[in-house]
């Protein structure tokens, strides 16, 4: 059986997957990665740690698979967003890569949108720090020496795909992430490039994910154990190549992801941009798409912390006592904000913070349990709305993460949002399976036939009385937010 390599660098590990030609996971295997942290706000990587972590992985799935290695018949890769791996001339890294959660640069997003206040429609997102072009604007003030030598800028899975094939290219779902392109175009933007001081000669190729951006040179095919020519697919960014993943591919179709943070994920039939309530637009990584996410910076690292605050010995434990309760006790439960971390989509506020209300002798571990997972619940119709704000339709979530684990919550999910949700087998393999599967696409095969959706393990679908009876406590969750938000120590 023929096979596909799917190339997915994380930030925490690199994940390999050979995927056969139904698109289906025939192995898999990882490889981890450390962060830096040298100063408080930085989080770096050297690019080299991804190259060895790669061979390193690639050396466990060939001898562990040794069959299916043999017929690998493309590449495709997704990885990390918005990183910066700076190269020079010679393409040869000047300085450690600045990743995606590093926050240095959020004095250059003020400068960036003083500069072009038009930035957000352009490039569908907000300015803020963890994209790649105000880190840029960081080096260019703190590192100028070093700036002037920059021969180009690569996403971090493109710095390896310049390791793979000799070429500097990426694909549109991965460049949307840099805040240097015209998401609506599917083109580099000469105002956003100079409004960063950045030249269209430093920007490598874009293509599509699902197209042919070189081949397998001779050194990468001896180091890895593949074929010299082998083709290597445009890839996808982590969140579109999970996508593809998990059959995400149509207008409608999307997924929840209910991990630390929160993922809501829809693919769009054009650009959508609603940057006023912090949703992101980008391209998807097939052609003649585009998707939305809106984020949401505590979800289930909520029910985490009611856990441990509530002094139960895991989630499971207390969600068992949650489950317990009664529709009318549930509906007389307190109310939970659960901005642990501040808030992303739709507040774009920093300084928002969790907050219970309504709390009376009744209240119990179990009511204030239940309160946080509806309070995420909440969170997430917001993020919903501010989708349906953009004029985008949903049909179909796939709820993936460690918060799909409880029947309970994906249910209560499937009531708050109104939407019909399912889990399915294997959502973890999910970027380098999607990567996998644009590679068998850049080989000619039909998207039918390569990105269909897992077998669904469970669906939830929504209940139209609890729904209805939802709504005021919505209402109620909305207004406590507008009524605290002043409230909120700004420091
Ligand atoms: P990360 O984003 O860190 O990769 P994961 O997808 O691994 O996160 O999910 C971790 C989250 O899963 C934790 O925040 C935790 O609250 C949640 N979790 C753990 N056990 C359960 C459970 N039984 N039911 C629902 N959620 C759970």
């Amino acid at each position: 059986m023929n096979t596909a390599l799917g190339i997915d660098l994380g930030t925490s590990e690199l994940k390999l997957a050979l995927v056969d030609e139904t698109g289906a996971l025939v192995a898999s295997a990882g490889s981890p990665l450390t962060v830096s942290r040298p100063h408080p706000h930085w989080a770096e990587q050297d690019p080299h740690d991804w190259w060895d972590a790669l061979v390193l992985a690639a050396r466990e799935l060939r001898e562990r698979h040794a069959d299916a290695w043999a017929r690998v018949q493309a590449i495709g890769l997704s990885g990390q967003m918005h990183g910066a791996v700076l190269v020079d001339e010679e393409r040869r890294v000047l300085r450690p890569a600045i990743l995606w959660n590093d926050t240095r640069s959020s004095a250059q997003c003020d400068e960036l949108m003083r500069r072009l206040p038009s930035l957000p429609q352009i490039a569908g997102n907000l300015a803020m720090p963890g994209f790649t072009a105000p880190k840029l604007l960081w080096v260019a003030e703190h590192e100028p020496e070093l700036f002037r030598r920059i021969g180009q800028v690569l996403l971090p899975k493109d710095w390896l795909r310049w390791r793979l094939t000799a070429t500097a290219v990426s694909d549109m779902s991965d460049a949307a992430g840099t805040l240097w392109l015209d998401v609506g175009r599917r083109a580099w933007s000469p105002q956003l490039l100079q409004a960063s001081g950045m030249t269209l000669a430093q920007m490598p190729a874009v293509i599509e994910g699902s197209a042919v951006s070189g081949t397998l040179q001779r050194d990468a095919a001896l180091a890895l154990g593949l074929p010299e020519g082998l083709p290597v697919a445009g890839g996808g960014g982590d969140n579109a190549a999970s996508a593809v993943g998990i059959g995400a591919v149509q207008p409608g179709e999307g997924f929840l992801s209910l991990g630390t943070s929160g993922v809501l994920f829809v693919v769009t039939d054009r650009y959508r941009p609603n940057p006023d309530s912090a949703v992101h637009a980008f391209c998807h990584a097939l052609p003649g798409r585009w998707h939305q996410m809106s984020v949401m910076l505590s979800a289930a690292n909520g029910l985490q912390w009611v856990t441990r605050l509530t002094g139960f010995s895991s989630e499971a434990a207390l969600l068992e006592r949650v489950e317990a309760l009664s529709d009318a006790e549930r509906d007389r439960a307190p109310l939970f904000l659960p901005y642990l971390s501040g808030e992303r989509t739709p507040h774009n506020d920093p300084h928002a913070t969790g907050v219970f209300f309504g709390m009376d002798n009744e209240t119990d571990a179990a009511r204030l349990g239940h309160a946080v997972i509806e309070g995420v619940g909440f969170g997430l119709a917001d993020g919903l709305q501010a989708l349906r704000d953009a004029g985008t339709e949903v049909h179909r979530l796939t709820l993936v993460g460690g918060g799909a684990r409880s029947a309970h919550w994906a249910q209560l999910l499937a009531n708050t949002l109104g939407i019909e949700l399912q889990t399915v087998a294997g959502a973890e393999a999910g970027g380098a399976m999607g990567a996998a599967r644009l590679a068998w696409l850049a080989l000619g095969r039909d998207e039918r036939d390569v990105c269909r959706a897992p077998t669904p393990r469970a669906l939830f679908q929504p209940r139209a009385d609890r729904h209805a009876a939802l709504r005021p406590r919505l209402e109620g969750f909305r207004a406590l937010y507008r009524a605290t938000r002043e409230l909120a120590p700004r420091a």
